[in-house]
């Protein structure tokens, strides 16, 4: 097993997710899309699912242009997709792909930076909805692909602000807390009785455009980029992780 404490040099073998189907939200940019990018260079079917579909494509492209297996496009915005939408999307999946071996929760808005008394109230509610709620029902919605396979992980997306309060981050930390809860629930609920495994990632200050928002006045090259703190994503999607449930890891 590989040290918890040291994922960033985690380096599996070129072949490591050969023959899985890793589901990617907001695969179309930042992080998601170099997860998308490294799962695919690495042997996954990706399913890239975000709500700007040029930006899907592009990545498609590039992974076909990389030599990687045929990618899939699921283009769902998250804070309007219905029950129904989660429900097709699992249909698509075990129709076309039969099992599902990975989902990476990766999609999130920052929302507002500003004290909670000012917080609008709408805006709240949207964070919660895409950081959060969206994580549940597609997560139920998927389990039955998930459950076909012989081991499957759910990465959930963390933040250093969900898990220590810091002022100004609004619903975005309340958000990033919460997921920590979906995750441990999840996790409790399949340890010892699932095929499936879930862990929550903080990837840590990565350069993004998320970043730039939140910290406009920071050097963007004195974070890592998104493609430098890939070991966490890949240990966790690979059959190494197998065992690993129910831990707040850190990708760097
Ligand atoms: P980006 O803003 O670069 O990318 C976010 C992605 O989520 C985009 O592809 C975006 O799509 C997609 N997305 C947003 N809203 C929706 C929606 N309603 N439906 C579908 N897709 C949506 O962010 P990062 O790559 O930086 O962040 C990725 C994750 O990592 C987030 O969960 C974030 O909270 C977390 N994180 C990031 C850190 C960092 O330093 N970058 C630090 C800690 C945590 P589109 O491009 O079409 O808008």
């Amino acid at each position: 097993m590989h040290n918890l404490s040291e994922l960033i040099n985690y380096k599996p073998s070129a072949d490591a997710l050969a023959g899985r189907n890793i589901l990617v939200t907001g695969a179309g940019d930042g992080i998601g899309r170099a997860a998308a990018l490294s799962f695919a260079q690495h042997g996954a079917t990706v399913i890239l699912l975000g709500r700007t579909e040029a930006k899907l494509e592009a990545v498609y492209d590039e992974i076909e242009s990389k030599g990687g297996a045929q990618p899939v496009i699921a283009t769902l915005d998250l804070d309007t997709a219905t029950h129904q939408d989660y429900q097709n999307l699992n249909a698509e999946i075990s129709q076309n792909l039969g099992a599902l071996h990975g989902l990476l929760h990766n999609a999130g808005i920052l929302g507002e930076m500003k004290p909670l008394a000012q917080y609008n109230e709408d805006t709240f509610a949207r964070v919660m909805n895409i950081n959060l709620t969206s994580n549940f029902l597609l997560t139920k919605a998927l389990l039955p692909s998930l459950e076909q396979a012989d081991d499957a992980s759910i990465i959930f997306t963390a933040s250093g602000v969900g898990r220590k309060g810091r002022a100004y981050w609004g619903s975005y930390g309340v958000s990033k807390f919460a997921i920590e809860g979906l995750m441990q629930t999840w996790a409790d609920e399949f340890e010892g009785s699932s095929n499936i495994r879930a862990n929550s990632l903080n990837p840590g200050a990565t350069q993004t455009a998320m970043r730039r928002q939140a910290y406009p006045g920071e050097t963007p090259s004195n974070n890592p980029t998104a493609e430098e703190i890939m070991g966490a994503y890949l240990f966790l999607m690979g059959a190494e992780s197998i065992g690993v449930n129910g831990q707040p890891l850190n990708a760097q």
